[in-house]
């Protein structure tokens, strides 16, 4: 169904199409790195500074607010539709990106360099890409007079990169005026295609939608015990009894547990493929690998995972601590925390303490209504060989923030890539790229969305 939209809509689209590899490596130019430390986080305020002045440049009020702390600028704009009634769409992105050792690059990761066809550097895909593609399509809307259907809010967003205690975090907590009527939102890790043989012969292109996320909790471990001499008889030792708990933990499987959206993403790929991803078989680890790097996705958001990343105790060779301490990197399904903690208390047993340093809930919603529906029209239109199919992200997003405001949240940031090159590695990756041709290809796709949603 068409919406009232304004005259020159396609022509925006084209507009926006042009200009986007230009934002998206303007964007990278800016070294936003999220240390994880709010002492050396810094260039989110120089980027949403930038971002507000494109955004003011095209006739936009924005309004510029710090979360939390000092330069952990977000910038928000709103472009009014023609049926406020039917409340908002959000569109966000983040600005920070995680770390680069330049000395790994083929190219600068803060030099956007536009070669081979790729936009390079960090960010590139996580997710300077979308934030592009917003940010051209708001400008074009503007410009154009662009009526879309509903309200769209634009949001670019500081932290995601650390857990957006510095960022959505904050924001909903603090400031969730920014976000009055928004219903719906749309952000990262989906949209992008995934190639899989066909069981009819060739290929088909699966343009995963996020619909849920696992839940993000770092947890950590303290045992405690009697200090001592290094030369001594000694049973009661910290470092002992902390590493035989990290290592029973790390070695543990957690049940499998098929949730809603997992089970349709194999569904939908096994009536694709032929392949037999029945959650049920013994080894659909295994099987699931025949779908290449996402496999390493798709098969952590089988069961819940608690992967132990750091290790800290003692301060000289003679001495035995009183205390050893871990960290665990705790990923949980939906519906699973509490069983999760039972599961836990057992393998870890009562001498170890425990405590969330981090605990953001998951997520999962379901593959249905006008806005999906919106989103299936709009790859068809622009890959009408394309299939669009719910997948559940075993990381999380700025998602899980917003999703506290009662906002129905999906990753849909559109790209169209080729099919042997291996996206999920460039996520935190070196040499982190974007295709041209799929910066170009998710503007038109975003663009249809928009205008039908
Ligand atoms: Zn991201």
């Amino acid at each position: 169904m068409e919406h009232p939209s304004g005259n020159g809509t396609e022509a925006a689209a084209s507009a926006a199409a042009a200009e986007v590899v230009d934002l998206v490596s303007r964007l990278i130019r800016f070294d936003t790195t999220n240390t994880g430390e709010p002492e050396t986080t810094m260039g989110e305020r120089e980027a949403a500074e930038w971002v507000a002045a494109q955004l003011e440049d095209a006739g936009f009020a924005t309004t510029y607010v710090e979360s939390g702390g000092p330069g952990r600028g977000n910038v928000f704009a709103r472009l009014e539709g023609a049926a406020p009634e039917r409340g908002a769409l959000l569109l966000h992105g983040h600005l920070d990106v995680v770390p680069a050792e330049a000395a790994d690059w083929q190219v600068h990761p803060f030099s956007g360099a536009v070669q081979d066809g790729y936009v390079w550097g960090r960010g590139a895909v996580d997710m300077k890409d979308m934030v592009g593609m917003m940010l051209a399509l708001a400008r074009q809307y503007k410009r154009a007079g662009v009526v879309p259907p509903r309200d769209i809010v634009f949001a670019f967003l500081a932290d995601e990169e650390a857990g957006s205690t510095f960022g959505a975090q904050w924001l909903v907590e603090h400031r969730p005026d920014l976000f009055d009527g928004v219903t719906e939102a749309v952000g990262e890790v989906g949209g992008f295609s995934l190639t899989v043989p066909s069981r009819a012969g060739g290929d088909r292109r699966l343009y995963l939608v996020e619909t849920a996320e696992k839940g993000l909790c770092w947890m950590r471990l303290t045992a405690r015990a009697r200090p001592g001499h290094g030369s001594f008889l000694h049973a009661d030792n910290a470092v002992t009894a902390l590493a035989a708990a990290v290592a029973r933990l790390g070695a543990h499987e957690f049940p499998l547990v098929v949730t809603e959206s997992v089970a349709e993403f194999l569904a939908a790929v096994s009536s694709e493929t032929g392949f037999d991803l029945d959650p049920g078989a013994d080894d659909i680890t295994g099987r699931l690998d025949k779908l290449g790097s996402i496999a390493r996705i798709v098969g952590a958001t089988l069961r819940d995972t608690a992967n132990p990343t750091m290790l800290a105790a003692g301060y000289k060779a003679n001495v035995i601590p009183q205390t050893a301490q871990a960290v665990v990197d705790c990923r949980i399904l939906p519906g699973r925390r509490a069983a999760f903690e039972a599961e836990l208390d057992e393998i870890l047993g009562p001498d170890i303490e425990r405590e969330w340093i981090t605990s953001l809930d998951s997520y999962e919603t379901t593959f249905d209504g006008d806005l999906v529906d919106a989103m299936n029209a709009a790859i068809l239109a622009h890959d009408p060989q394309g299939r669009t199919v719910p997948y559940m992200l075993s990381g999380g997003t700025d998602a899980k923030a917003l999703a506290t405001l009662g906002i129905r949240c999906f990753g849909f940031a559109p790209l169209q890539l080729p099919p042997e090159l291996d996206f999920a590695a460039l996520f935190h990756g070196v040499d982190e790229r974007v295709p041209v041709d799929a910066l170009r290809f998710g503007t038109r796709v975003l663009d249809h969305f928009l205008r039908h949603s």
